[in-house]
């Protein structure tokens, strides 16, 4: 497989560029072909010679994958499927190179469409490792981290990508749990010589690896939503293993040393699971543990995947949870569900597709 020059750096693709042969400035012209200009194959970069040209085409690949598969909403939401080469494992030649070997899967990303933005639910892993109870990618077990280069190829391969106004890394997989990868293209993303994005653009919701969300709190300045789901440690460890690993007042306790009362943005997730999580003990309990904190919760509706034992909160329920939670100061909202009839909504996605594109 060859390397991707998507997702590379102005230094590694000077690396590219001088290992190749050509001059140092053509790495500058390919980083605009790249990234402002969203190109998707290297014969189109033409004002670079035809012989630099070959010689990147000979040893790299752009990196850009069309989806093999999209799926419309009735209410304009669009899903789309790539396809994505995960490396599974590696091993040790007796060179002592390293040998990967690669797993076939896929990935979505869902892009919707709002009144004055269009927003890209971006996927960072095939599959998930995490494990709660309630979602289908987790319910698919873990098939492998994604590149940079696969990570950014889902916003310059979709047919809405040069009117997309922002990203979540809400879509399949936990972001924190491929921190490396997922940082690089918010850096890509944010920087000049990238997308030249805000980082107010961009949003990554994570069930809260406590390390790793300190990392990302440090390294970024990109909002950041939280998947609360229940406020009381044994009900939330049976919803999320990771609760028992990181539990949810560790997560509020280091959230809370960090600034959100200017431009950042922290939110807590809350799918409601009827007769679970949706009554004023809980209502109250979640104020509690988010007293002092400038966010807002937003309420979700639970959309029904196979054979799991959950329902969702009827709107009423919902109603005066919402009501009980804003009465004690905390802002919330219940979030309208986009795209479920095509399996986009929040916990539906599984990187399958039925119809073709
Ligand atoms: Fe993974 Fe997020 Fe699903 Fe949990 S909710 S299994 S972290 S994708």
């Amino acid at each position: 497989m060859k390397e991707k020059l998507l997702g590379k750096t102005p230094e590694e693709l000077k690396e590219v560029a001088v290992g190749l042969g050509l001059p140092a400035f053509a790495s500058r012209q390919v980083a605009q072909w790249l990234y402002s200009k969203k190109a998707r194959s290297i014969d189109a970069m033409t004002n670079i010679s035809r012989n630099g040209r070959e010689r990147l085409a000979a040893a790299f690949d752009l990196g850009a994958v069309p989806p093999s598969a999209c799926q419309a909403s009735a209410d304009g939401t669009k899903k789309y499927l790539f396809p994505v080469r995960c490396p599974k494992s590696f091993r040790q030649t007796t060179d002592s190179s390293e040998l990967y070997e690669y797993e076939d899967s896929s990935v979505e990303a869902v892009m919707i469409p709002e009144d004055d933005r269009k927003t890209l639910c971006v996927s960072s892993q095939a599959g998930c490792r995490m494990g709660c109870k309630f979602c289908m990618t987790g319910r698919q077990g873990f098939h492998g981290n994604l590149s940079v280069s696969d990570i950014l190829n889902q916003f310059i391969s979709i047919e809405e990508s040069g009117e997309l106004t922002n990203a979540v890394f809400m879509g399949m997989g936990e972001p924190l749990d491929n921190y490396v990868n997922v940082k690089k293209a918010i850096d890509v993303l944010t920087s000049d010589w990238g997308f030249a994005w805000s980082p107010k653009r961009i949003t990554l919701s994570t069930i809260g690896i406590v390390p790793v969300l300190k990392k990302y709190l440090d390294e970024t300045r990109c909002h950041l939503a939280v998947s609360m789901h229940d406020p009381f440690d044994d009900e939330r460890g049976e919803l999320m293993p990771i609760q028992k690993k990181y539990p949810i007042e560790d997560v509020i306790r280091l959230i809370k040393q960090y600034d959100f009362t200017g431009q950042r943005r922290v939110s807590f997730e809350y799918i409601m699971f009827s007769g679970m999580n949706d009554d004023k003990r809980h209502a109250d309990a979640l104020s509690r543990m988010l007293r002092g904190l400038e966010c807002r919760v937003n309420l979700i509706r639970f959309h029904k995947i196979p054979d799991a034992p959950f329902l969702t909160s009827p709107d009423l329920i919902m109603e005066k949870f919402r009501d009980r939670l804003s009465n004690q100061g905390i802002t919330c909202t219940i979030r309208a569900s986009r795209g479920e009839d095509i399996s986009a909504a929040c916990g539906m996605l599984a990187g399958k597709h039925n119809q073709s594109y």
